[in-house]
């Protein structure tokens, strides 16, 4: 085998790629594009599954059943044991830490409803990605009072003090791999989305957090997922920095919509996998649907 031929071999079997779903529903076509999309990436090398349910109001076990069955049916095999963040809060807690004594990372008291008043009350607020960012209200409480109310036992979630964080971790760039397999170098911009939570007041992580952990853990080299999620790169590009793990590249992918345009989600009970399986599709049919045809 030529040196070329060689090399380009050894980069496609060390590409590591996963999908990792929410079990707070039924996968639709849109999950099951995102699936397959993950899995093609990674043809040759490893395909990974991970089951993100620290939402435990949220997650349920019949979903999380219902989704691996699916996944199953579609034609997709992943690596065992299959990841599930919920059994992994001793190492998001000790990333916490970490964080913590760096000094980027402070107890946030506010309830939704504080947030909504403090911000009709400036009358205007920066905007990112998903709304008004946090007015940053805690960040300037004195230690005194920090101290004060953690004694009385005040339920609290952990933001990141997110100009702290740029200003230890300096200018950072991420790797967005083209379609065309170029890869394409994305300046990290986590201050557009503000003082992030790190920690909900009912688990000792978040979204941000136990992804970028998890992603490191599981030796992800290629992260894939929907371009909806793109902003968060920004901050898992940032957390990767301060906690020292390794940086994959990424590839955010178009989403699929309806008829109208609008983005494929839970509402459309029609394009569940199931009610498809149900109505008579085979897996190739569903395979086609999403844009995979064999
Ligand atoms: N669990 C997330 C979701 O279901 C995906 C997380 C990710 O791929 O980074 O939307």
């Amino acid at each position: 085998m030529s040196g070329r031929g060689a090399s380009i071999m050894s980069q496609t079997t060390s590409l590591v790629t996963r999908f990792a779903p929410s079990p707070s529903g039924h996968l639709h076509l849109g999950h099951a594009y995102s699936a397959l999309f993950a899995a093609r990436q990674s043809a040759g090398g490893r395909f990974l599954l991970r089951i993100e349910d620290i939402d435990q109001g949220r997650a349920r076990p019949d979903f999380e059943a219902a989704i691996l069955e699916d996944l199953a049916w579609l034609g997709l095999r992943w690596e065992e044991p299959v990841r599930r963040q919920s059994e992994h809060m001793a190492d998001y807690r000790a990333a916490l830490d970490r964080l913590a004594a760096m000094g980027v990372v402070y107890p946030c008291f506010c309830t939704r409803r504080d947030i909504q008043r403090e911000i009709a009350e400036a009358g205007q607020a920066p905007h990112g990605p998903d709304g008004p960012l946090y007015p940053g209200t805690c960040r300037g409480l004195s230690s005194d009072q920090r101290q004060a109310r953690l004694a009385v036992g005040a339920s609290h979630a952990l933001r990141l003090d997110m100009v702290k964080a740029v200003a230890l971790a300096g200018p950072l760039v991420w790797r967005e791999l083209g379609e065309e397999g170029a890869d394409q170098a994305v300046a990290a911009d986590p201050l557009s989305l503000g003082d992030v939570v790190l920690a909900r007041k009912d688990v000792p992580t978040s979204y941000h957090l136990a992804v970028t952990l998890d992603d490191a853990v599981q030796g992800i080299t290629l992260v894939t997922r929907g371009e909806d999620l793109r902003h968060a790169t920004h901050v898992h590009r940032l957390l990767q920095a301060l906690l020292g793990l390794p940086v994959p590249r990424w590839r955010h992918h178009t989403l699929l919509c309806d008829e109208t345009g609008r983005r494929l989600a839970k509402r459309h009970d029609a394009l569940s996998l199931r009610r498809l399986r149900e109505s008579g599709k085979s897996a190739a049919e569903v395979r086609a649907l999403a844009g995979f045809p064999d």
